[in-house]
């Protein structure tokens, strides 16, 4: 994630904050300072209001990370690297340097998180109630504290996928069906439903009770609905092309065409064979792609005198792959790239293959018709 940064290390995990998480620490001190401590507690100056809101407000954010380290040391101990911790707007995230291999495995590691914040709204609900009095400011920041890490971990467990509880949701449904792939399209799917009721209901607190609080619903359901396509199919991804050489999936009945070509027959190859793109080579020599956008750039009236040489890719700026190069690494490099194609070329700059998205997708399309196994 851009726009952090790094404010510590704890045992070696870097935790970093989001540019997002300040607006927060803000929004949330002011409110605090401003209506909720002089509501619960009458009559203090707006000195004590604020570092009561602002001290009030770092403890919270102590609790998300702890949530956080809660899911890391556990992660740690079943032998999987946190990247980092970085907290941001709506709570915190400790990225995995992978996922767990056993639905155990994950069970445990997620189920880490609820757990700490379980763990700590009972310690500070528990000084709350055996040591503090109501009523006085520092009861009643430590019981909305209480409060808040109850809420967290309430809300981590509703089972929408990628939150805990639907991670949870995936590990048993894995454990019990042995299949990944089917155990978190189901966790999805079943996520996806939840987050379409959080819009819905949204809409109708928007509309029919005047309330914009629905706005945070809505919000917060695309959210949900958003990462949980998007793990899914990172997942897929992963899944179908690890251990798959690109030489599997590339299209192999090569179509070049030469750099002194015009654009005119350039366009004629398009119709003629209806490939997004050919590789352009001269002999043994290749110089490059060019691709059906890079025709349409160029006025028509200009076709007849300009060659393919004068808007092709260059080779230097071409994504260029080995035939025995893992697919699922290409397909990252695609993405980071921002590109769709990538020409195979041997380590004597032979060219062998061009590999497309579409080369990519349809391998996918096959493999889930022929089964997952
Ligand atoms: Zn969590």
């Amino acid at each position: 994630m851009n726009n952090s940064f790094r404010l510590t290390y704890i045992r070696g995990i870097p935790v970093e904050i989001h540019v997002s998480w300040l607006l927060i620490f803000f929004l949330l001190s002011l409110s605090l300072a401003q209506s909720y401590f002089p509501l619960m507690v009458e009559g203090l100056s707006s000195q004590v209001y604020w570092a009561a809101g602002i001290i009030t407000t770092l403890l919270i954010f102590a609790s998300v990370l702890t949530h956080e380290l809660g899911h890391s040391f556990v992660a740690i101990n079943e032998g999987i690297p946190i990247k980092k911790i970085t907290l941001f707007i709506f709570g915190g995230v400790a990225q995995m340097e992978a996922e767990p291999e056993t639905p155990r495995s994950e069970l445990k590691v997620t189920g880490a998180g609820p757990m700490t914040s379980f763990a700590l709204a009972a310690i500070t609900g528990g000084l709350y109630y055996l040591f503090l009095t109501p009523g006085q400011i520092i009861g009643e920041a430590i019981f909305f504290v209480a409060r808040i890490n109850l809420i967290m971990a309430v809300f981590n467990l509703v089972p929408a996928f990628p939150l805990d509880g639907g991670r949870l949701f995936r590990s048993i449904l894995w454990y019990f069906g042995k299949n990944i792939l089917k155990a978190t399209r189901i966790a999805v799917l079943f996520g996806s439903l939840l987050s379409f009721f959080a819009i819905g209901f949204g809409f109708v607190v928007i509309f029919f009770q005047g309330d914009l609080w629905g706005i945070w619903l809505i919000f917060l359901g695309w959210m949900i609905y958003q990462a949980g396509q998007s793990s899914y199919s990172q997942l897929v991804f992963k899944e179908t092309f690890s251990g798959i050489r690109v030489s599997k999936i590339m299209s192999t009945d090569l179509r070049t065409i030469s750099p002194d070509a015009t654009l005119e027959q350039l366009a004629d190859y398009f119709l003629n064979y209806k490939y997004g793109a050919f590789p352009v080579v001269y002999g043994s020599t290749t110089h490059g792609i060019v691709t059906l956008q890079d025709l349409k750039e160029v006025p028509r009236e200009k076709w007849p005198h300009t060659t393919v040489a004068h808007i092709l890719t260059p080779l230097k700026e071409t994504l260029v792959i080995k035939p025995e190069s893992d697919a699922a690494e290409v397909m990252m490099k695609m993405a980071t790239q921002n590109t769709g194609r990538a020409l195979v070329m041997e380590d004597d700059g032979e060219l062998v293959g061009l590999l497309s998205r579409t080369d990519m997708m349809r391998f996918i399309q096959m493999h889930m018709v022929l089964g997952e196994e």
